[in-house]
C-alpha cells in the first residue's frame, strides 16, 4: 500500500520541475507565468511542497490524510 510518506519520498528525489509561482509541472514548456523560474520539488518552499504532495495524494490514494 502506498503512503503518504512513500509519495513524499518519490517526489524528493524526481527531477520533475514545477513553476515557483503556480507549480504547475515545468513539461515541454521553457518559461511559466511569464517567467522561467522552475525548480525540483525539493527546492521549493515547505508549504508549496505540502500542496503538491496533498494534490498528489489526492490523486494516488483518494485521501489527503
Ligand atoms: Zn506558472
Amino acid at each position: 500500500m502506498t503512503t503518504k510518506d512513500d509519495i513524499k519520498r518519490d517526489m524528493m528525489g524526481s527531477d520533475t520541475q514545477y513553476c515557483y509561482y503556480c507549480l504547475t509541472p515545468k513539461g515541454d514548456s521553457f518559461s511559466c507565468c511569464q517567467e522561467n523560474h522552475f525548480g525540483t520539488f525539493a527546492n521549493l518552499y515547505p508549504e508549496d511542497q505540502q500542496a503538491l504532495l496533498d494534490e498528489e495524494c489526492a490523486n494516488i490514494i483518494g485521501d489527503t490524510q
